[in-house]
């Protein structure tokens, strides 16, 4: 490919929207273009990673023996309507309608319309197990897009879902997408982590996330030597040691101050950990309040709240003060003796369950109770409701817990029968009986998965493709084009690559040569084989764009670099 042609559009500076390092880059190196927030266009050089990460998705989807289809983005409200999700699926998802009034949404996932599909297409029980798949775009109506594409409107998605006869045949197919997900995720170079994970929106009862390790990423991840690694969403941790002092009976104590923990400490001397934290919540979609109790040093995790009382994570928040009043509940007071109102449910973390005795609110300004016992003084729900941090101890293994940041990338989950049993995809069995179908589904941001790439790899010149996805394996520039020595070493090298099956391009720009080769540090080419001063001796500069090492090389051998390095990767590739 001949730079001239190519619609390279670098920039200069970073557009003032993007704040973190992949984001900057995309831009800057003309891959991709913002439209409005969380709305990207995918110029040339986009296209070719983009097809690059596509090509090694569909290799090892097709290989794990899954089809392929494409489906619309449009889908007709009936569909979410039998599954339940128009009402549950909140703000986020896109909702229109047509020039007859009828609603539609702009899928933001497929399980409806795969489900639909595969109960009228699959007649026989000879037909399953069946996996089918697309890479499709996507559309979510985020609170907060941000980070270029890595929290965008509309992005890409491979999403695939498994049919299977039973539990058993469902294990199977998970696992296999487990370990699909896995080789993806190596082709690409990506430094991972696979998690367990809450369901989120999805449903089912089992799920592993794909965590691209990166400082930026929005997820925290609880992890251990042992093996055991899960989403802060999802993660327990082993229950505190520590449980009190000593038995007392309640007392009431006047603690007048802004009812903080902070406040608690500092000016009473109260240690956290004998103290409770009470969060209040409002379900508004069940028109009800929850209280959730953990100790005073832990956070409530939201998760784990909405799982417990069956709520939706789009339809809870904290109460307002006012809602509070209304309750007969004092802000930084409420505490779970004496609730008498039908209308409030009270989960306790289960670290208080056998705590000897805690501070907790009054429900009365200026007043907390001492030694409150759980079971003793009052009853909730016990469960898990506290948010894992770096220390706790392992469930698995009793050590210490460590905390990383990652990006979800991908995510598979165990969907059962969630979708096929409101909507009908049945089989029939062996005794002539109609079974629904055990279904999987697995996501992949391919998209997101691009700049997750970009966040791992790039330095302060720019991007660092690995081999396997990026735009174009190597780039011959000539330092002088209108030099007709150095043009011709420059072309003759272009034509030997090109023959041999590298991607290549020959820079033929008219520009200072130091120009063009920023921009292809920019743009991230592994390999740059410049023409310059000694082209007439037959030797060329060799820039490897990873490690930034220059080396004058003969001809042959900067030909050979570059073929043996694709030879690696080949190997790479196949050794998945
Ligand atoms: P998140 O928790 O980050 O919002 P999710 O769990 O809602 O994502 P899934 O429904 O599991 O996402 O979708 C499958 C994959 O699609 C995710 O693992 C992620 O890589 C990608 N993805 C989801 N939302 C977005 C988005 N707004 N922009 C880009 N990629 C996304
Ligand atoms: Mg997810």
């Amino acid at each position: 490919m001949k730079a001239s042609k190519m619609l390279i559009s670098t920039l200069k500076e970073a557009p003032s929207e993007a704040k973190i390092a992949s984001h900057v880059l995309l831009l800057r190196a003309g891959l991709i273009k913002n439209e409005v927030a969380g709305v990207y266009n995918y110029l040339p050089l986009g296209i070719k990673v983009l097809d690059k990460v596509e090509k090694i998705i569909r290799e090892e989807m097709d290989d794990a023996g899954a089809l392929e289809i494409r489906c619309s983005a449009l889908q007709p409200k009936e569909l979410w309507v039998e599954s339940g999700r128009w009402q549950k699926y909140g703000p986020e998802l896109i909702r229109l309608k047509d020039r007859h009034e009828r609603e539609f949404c702009l899928g933001p996932t497929h399980e409806e319309v795969f489900t639909s599909m595969v109960r009228e297409l699959v007649k026989s029980s000879k037909s399953l197990p069946l996996n089918i798949y697309q890479i499709q775009t996507k559309y979510r109506d985020e609170l907060r897009p941000r980070f270029g594409l890595i929290r965008s409107r509309e992005f890409i998605m491979k999403d695939a879902y498994s049919f299977d006869k039973d539990e058993e045949g469902l294990e199977v197919s998970y696992q296999q997408m487990f370990d699909t997900y896995d080789k993806i995720f190596r082709r690409c170079h990506l430094h991972f982590r696979p998690v367990l994970a809450d369901t989120g929106n999805i449903g089912g009862n089992g799920s592993h996330q794909f965590m691209a390790l990166s400082e930026i990423g929005e997820s925290e991840i609880a992890y251990c030597d042992c093996g055991y690694a899960a989403d802060v969403e999802k993660a327990t941790s082993k229950i505190d040691t520590y449980q009190g002092k000593e038995e007392l009976p309640l007392e009431k104590v006047y603690t007048p101050c802004d009812g903080t923990i902070e406040a608690l400490e500092r000016e009473f001397n109260f240690n956290a950990k004998d103290m409770s934290k009470a969060v209040i919540y409002h379900d508004f979609m069940n028109e009800r309040f929850i209280i959730a109790l953990v100790r005073a040093d832990r956070e409530v995790n939201l998760i784990k709240v909405v799982n417990e009382s069956n709520s939706n994570e789009n339809y809870i928040r904290l109460a307002t003060d006012e809602e509070l009043a209304s309750l007969g509940l004092v802000k930084g007071f409420v505490g779970p003796i004496g609730l008498n109102n039908d209308k409030i449910d009270l989960y306790v973390d289960f670290e208080l369950e056998n705590h000897k005795g805690f501070l907790v609110g009054a429900n009365e300004k200026d007043y907390h109770i001492k030694n409150a016992k759980y079971g003793r003084d009052f009853q909730g729900k016990l469960c898990d409701l506290r948010t894992v941090k770096e220390g706790d101890i392992c469930p698995c293994c009793g050590k210490p817990l460590k905390i990383e940041r990652g990006i979800e990338v991908g995510q598979i989950f165990k969907l059962q029968t969630k979708y096929s049993e409101p909507m009908n995809c049945v089989y029939v069995d062996e005794k002539g009986q109609n079974k629904p179908m055990v279904m999987g589904c697995y996501g992949i941001g391919v998209t997101r998965t691009i700049q997750s790439i970009v966040e791992q790899f790039h330095d302060d010149a720019g991007i660092k493709w690995p081999l396997n996805v990026a735009p174009y394996h190597a780039v011959v520039v000539p330092v002088n084009y209108k030099d007709d020595v150095q043009r011709g070493l420059a072309e003759t090298i272009y034509e030997s690559l090109k023959a041999n099956g590298v991607e290549v391009i020959l820079d033929d720009r008219d520009e200072r040569p130091g120009f063009k080769f920023k921009d292809w540090e920019l743009i991230g080419i592994p390999f740059m084989i410049i023409c310059g001063k000694r082209a007439g001796e037959g030797v060329v500069e060799f820039k490897t764009r990873s490690t930034l090492e220059k080396e004058e090389l003969g001809i042959s051998e900067s030909l050979n670099r570059v073929l043996d390095a694709l030879e690696e990767e080949k190997k790479f590739n196949d050794a998945i």
